[in-house]
């Protein structure tokens, strides 16, 4: 295969290396990836004629001549990220430095029996709305759900009602781009792993709290995916076999307490004296409905703040467990629901420590900020870590992506 030879291999290496540590020096490069010098002179100079490399500042050196530092353009590509919910699509145009250039958020229906040619064409319409500027490099795709492998995405994703949907095969065909598909908080553990923690950790969990409960782990500084890419359904993990129903089936799951649709009913609970879980409310917008309990809390209900605290308790001690098994360096917590992180933390904070294995209780919990397309990020990033990804993870298509990338440079 032409495409994988070893030149290839060693220039992704290259592009791996400065993509996730930042510029470094052409004897810096050699020595972190154990080639010649001559080796490394050769292919840093067609990644410069390619455009994908550039030649930063002069690095100080102690005697000798100053070391020029070789850094990855930002403009060298763009992908385009998608996350699909229930009801609507959120598109995003990201360069390969991580800048948005543009956001679309049009309406969708997953259950429609055209769902995916409906996603086909909203893909489409936003690539004929593309500015000038950097060679579209693919489609990320993140869903609510597993994938089995994320270059052939087939989605299992209930909240949608997919049960094997061909996501990937069937986009593929219709975009002609190369089109990468997975879970969506592993999709964000990707976006970390490029422009966010990745840079200075190599073991570190992303929580996400929101409508669902989330986890991804990232090991060795790669995304642990599982068997079947269904890892780190953090939300599925058992809490209380007597606990509310759970839309997986099962019962006390964590996001059935700690999910938006969780707190909505453990708050009309304490405000009814009902037992929690007989009556959910019904709402068609639970994250509006958390963030009105949220404005409720901070204006003073004490009620309504205990139901946050309840819920951090109850996400502290399932994260501590978590942690206890993974031993991460840090945990980064991310999603909707981190608008309401201060009034979580109360309850959080001494759960989680009172929980965790000596010699862990000094664990970072760091909360990013969030905004509508940060999902839609995390997507791109799929596309946009593959010339990054010196071990292939994303397979053939991401053999496409960097293709695309060098075809559009030469
Ligand atoms: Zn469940």
């Amino acid at each position: 295969m032409a495409g994988t030879d070893r030149g290839d291999l060693t220039r992704t290496a290259i592009l791996a290396l400065l993509g996730t540590v930042g510029p470094l020096s052409r004897s810096e490069i050699a020595r972190e990836l154990d080639l010649s010098p001559a080796t490394v002179t050769q292919l840093t100079k067609e990644l410069i004629g390619h455009g994908m490399l550039e030649e930063l500042d002069l690095k100080p050196s102690r005697g000798g001549r100053p070391a020029q530092r070789l850094g990855v353009v930002g403009s060298a590509g763009r992908a385009l990220g998608v996350k699909v919910t229930a009801d609507h699509l959120v598109l995003v145009d990201v360069r390969l430095d991580g800048e948005v250039l543009g956001s679309w958020e049009t309406p969708h229906d997953p259950a429609a029996p055209d769902a995916l040619d409906r996603l086909a064409a909203a893909v489409e319409s936003v690539v004929r709305e593309l500015s000038a500027g950097p060679p579209l490099l693919g489609v990320g795709v993140g869903v609510p759900g597993s994938v089995e492998d994320q270059a052939v995405g087939t989605v299992r994703a209930p909240t949608l009602g997919w049960q094997a949907m061909p996501v990937g095969e069937r986009l593929r065909r219709r975009l002609d781009l190369p089109v990468l598909v997975e879970n969506d908080v592993n999709a964000l553990a990707a976006a970390e792993r490029l422009y966010g923690r990745g840079r200075t950790h190599r073991d570190f969990l992303v929580l996400t709290i929101g409508r669902g409960v989330g986890a991804a782990i990232v090991a060795d500084g790669r995304v642990y995916r599982g068997a079947r890419g269904g890892a780190g359904e953090f939300g599925h993990l058992p809490v209380d076999p007597q606990g509310p129903p759970c839309g997986c089936g099962a019962r006390g799951c964590l996001e059935a307490f700690v999910g938006s649709a969780g707190l909505l009913a453990a708050a009309h609970a304490r405000t009814t004296g009902r037992t929690p879980g007989t009556e959910p409310p019904a709402t068609r917008d639970p994250l509006g409905a958390v963030a009105a309990l949220g404005r409720a809390a901070r204006g003073g209900d004490a009620d309504i703040r205990a139901v946050f605290a309840e819920a951090g308790a109850i996400l502290g001690r399932a994260t501590a467990g978590l942690i206890n098994v993974v031993d991460p360096e840090v945990v980064v917590v991310l999603g909707e629901g981190t608008a309401e992180w201060p009034l979580w933390r109360t309850g959080f904070e001494p759960a989680l420590r009172a929980q965790l294995y000596p010699g862990r209780r000094d664990i970072s919990v760091e909360v990013e900020s969030w905004d509508d397309t940060s999902w839609a990020q995390g997507a791109a990033a799929l596309v946009l870590a593959t010339p990054f990804d010196a071990a292939g993870a994303a397979g053939e298509q991401g053999r496409l992506v960097r293709a695309r990338l060098i075809g559009a440079a030469s």
